[in-house]
C-alpha cells in the first residue's frame, strides 16, 4: 500500500491541476470500493462541485469540495492521476472513478484489484476519522516527546506500533523496516521498553527517511505510481526493504527475514539492530 511518501508525491503531483477546478461529469465504474456511501450520492455530491483544497493525512489523499471531504485510500494497485489527454485504451479496465474537470481534464483513480477504498465525509464524518488518527510525523507539532508519549502506550512490538495509524499516521511496512534499521531498533522490542534515547533517533530517523523519499517521489516496490503517471525512485534507496539475505551495508552481517511480528515481511539486522 502507498504509504507517505508515495501519497505525499500524489497529492503534490494533482494539486495544481485540481485547486479551483469545477467537477464535470463523474463516473464509476464498481461500487466495492466505496465506505459508508452510496454511487448515488457519491456521483450527486461530486458533480459540479468545485475543489476547494488537495491534501494528505495519514496514507491518503483528501480532496476537499467545501461541504464534503472525498477521501482516497489508494490500494496496493490504485493511483491517482490528472489526464491531460484522453485516457489511453489499456487503462480503461482500471479506471474505477473518473471526474472530468471544467478545464477539459480528467482525475482518474484506477486500481487493478481494487484493494483500495474511497470514503465521502461530511464535517462531523471528517472529524471522527481524523481524530482517530495519530500525528502526523512532517508536522512541526511531532517532537520526539510526542512520539514517547504514544509509544509507551503499547506492550506491542516497535515495528507494529509505528504502523499503527492510531499510533502514528503514514507509516507502513517499508517504512517502518527502513527507521527501525536506521535508528538500530529491535523491531520486536515491546514499544514501551524503549528509551528516551530512542525515541530520539527514531523521530530523527522516520522523519529524515520520509522526507527523502518524498524528494524521490516515493518507492515503487510493486505498482505505485506518481500522480503523474511515473514510478518513483526511493526504491533504490531502501536499506532493508526487500534486501532479506543480502549483507548489512553497516556490518556486513546478512539480514534476516521474519513474518513473525505482524504476518508482513520484515528485515533486520541481529547485529545492528538491539
Ligand atoms: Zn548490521
Amino acid at each position: 500500500m502507498p504509504e507517505l511518501p508515495e501519497v505525499e508525491t500524489i497529492v503534490r503531483d494533482i494539486r495544481p491541476s485540481l485547486l479551483g477546478r469545477r467537477f464535470g461529469r463523474v463516473a464509476l465504474s464498481h461500487d466495492d470500493i466505496l465506505r459508508g456511501v452510496t454511487r448515488r450520492r457519491l456521483l450527486q455530491q461530486l458533480r459540479g462541485a468545485r475543489v476547494a483544497d488537495v491534501f494528505r493525512r495519514a496514507k491518503h489523499a483528501v480532496i476537499d469540495v467545501g461541504t464534503h471531504r472525498l477521501v482516497v485510500q489508494p490500494g496496493m494497485t490504485g493511483s491517482l492521476v490528472v489526464y491531460d489527454q484522453p485516457l489511453p485504451p489499456d487503462e480503461l479496465p482500471y479506471a474505477v472513478l473518473r471526474a472530468e474537470l471544467d478545464d477539459g481534464r480528467e482525475l482518474v483513480y484506477e486500481d487493478v484489484r481494487r484493494l483500495g477504498t474511497l470514503l465521502l465525509l461530511n464535517r462531523r464524518g471528517w472529524e471522527a476519522y481524523t481524530t482517530s488518527l495519530g500525528p502526523e510525523p512532517l508536522d512541526p507539532a511531532f517532537t520526539p516527546e510526542v512520539l514517547g508519549s504514544a509509544l509507551a502506550r503499547s506492550r506491542q512490538a516497535i515495528k507494529k506500533v509505528i504502523m499503527d495509524q492510531r499510533y502514528l499516521a503514514g507509516v507502513g511496512n517499508i517504512y517502518a523496516n527502513e527507521a527501525l534499521f536506521a535508528s538500530g531498533i529491535d523491531p520486536s522490542k515491546p514499544s514501551n521498553r524503549l528509551t528516551r534515547d530512542d525515541h530520539q533517533r527514531l523521530h530523527a530517523d522516520i522523519r529524515r527517511i520520509l522526507l527523502a523519499a518524498i524528494v524521490s517521489k516515493g518507492s515503487t516496490v510493486r505498482d505505485y505510481r506518481t500522480g503523474t503517471g511515473e514510478p518513483g525512485n526511493f526504491q533504490f534507496d531502501l536499506l532493508v526493504y526487500e534486501r532479506e539475505g543480502e549483507p548489512c551495508v553497516r556490518c556486513g552481517t546478512r539480514l534476516a527475514g521474519t513474518h513473525e511480528i505482524d504476518a508482513r515481511i520484515t528485515v533486520f539486522c541481529f547485529r545492528c539492530q538491539r
